[in-house]
């Protein structure tokens, strides 16, 4: 047991001494586009300052993606996972969360039937960078000052964040996995270009387990990573896809989102799994109607 604990501990004090700061009052320092509305005081979970995508997408409602917004501000109730609200009455908590509820190219979906295409492989050329790593009441998110870029459907986005779901968004054939990671991208153009990345329990991930462990307990707090996070570590191996034209999977569920759902799955270890789940059980919206959309595949998956 103490050998497995100061394993634990080195493996923590090797990627991510963190420097606890002085909680969420500054981890503002990547909003590119001075993206600083602070609509949420009621809630210490909710006020984020712009570190969410780094950019501003046309967004003409002033809220940002990853929904820190989620406020309603004459009940007072903040967008979630719980029964009063959950998924199913998004739409109705802020006039501007309507299309969680109208929208026909929502995202997650369930990606069954996807064609086969010759497509433009991803590549990353992401890169160690200053982070910050935040627990915003919706879930663990990893915000990177300079993380590189992507090319992704043949266009270059940059890598703004990364973020994790429980279960698995997406599912494939019906199934979901453990969990989800989501990397954000951007273009000059402020166009988003998401990549989803299947965990599913098995094998030890140094990577993912030194983050979960380091992750702020309590919404609302943010920690700064001492050292460079590489998102490069997030990968699988090979890098063949599913893509499909969607949407932000958080209020305001805007659309207009490309989705490179990645066909090989990474591993977190049940440790690593338990740590995320103690603070976030469930954080994914169920699957939404294709509507007529294709799903088309890089490679025809085993
Ligand atoms: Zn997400």
């Amino acid at each position: 047991m103490q050998r497995r604990f100061g394993f634990l501990a080195s493996l923590l004090c090797y990627s991510f001494f963190l420097l606890i700061t002085s909680g969420c009052g500054h981890s503002d320092q990547d909003h590119t586009h001075g993206e600083t509305h602070e609509h949420d005081h009621a809630h210490g979970a909710d006020h984020d300052h712009g570190d969410h995508h780094g950019h501003d997408h046309a967004d003409h409602h002033g809220h940002d993606h990853e929904g820190e917004h989620g406020h309603d501000h004459e009940a007072g109730l903040s967008w979630g996972y719980a029964a009063n609200n959950g998924p199913t009455h998004w739409a109705h908590l802020d006039h501007s969360f309507e299309l969680c509820g109208t929208g026909l190219a929502q995202s997650p979906v369930d990606i069954a039937g996807a064609i086969t295409q010759n497509l433009p492989a991803i590549r990353t050329h992401y890169k160690a960078s200053a982070a910050v790593l935040k627990n915003n009441g919706h879930t663990i998110k990893v915000t990177l000052a300079d993380g590189g870029t992507a090319e992704l459907g043949g266009k270059i986005y940059e890598l703004k964040e990364f973020h994790f779901h429980a279960q698995s968004e997406h599912s494939i054939d019906g199934a979901h996995t453990a969990m989800e990671v989501h990397l954000v991208h951007a273009d000059e153009h402020d166009k988003l270009a998401y990549i989803g990345v299947m965990l599913r329990e098995g094998a030890a991930n140094a990577f993912l387990e030194a983050l979960m462990a380091a992750a702020p307990r309590h919404a609302g707090l943010a920690i700064d990573a001492k050292d460079p996070i590489d998102a490069t570590a997030l990968l699988p191996v090979t890098l063949d896809y599913y893509s499909y034209s969607g949407s932000l999977t958080t209020p305001s569920c805007d659309e207009g989102v490309s989705w490179f759902v990645l066909q090989e799955a990474v591993t977190i270890s049940a440790e690593g799994l338990q740590q995320f789940t103690n603070l976030y059980q469930n954080n994914r919206r169920p699957t939404q109607p294709l509507n007529g959309r294709v799903i088309v595949a890089s490679a025809q998956p085993n």
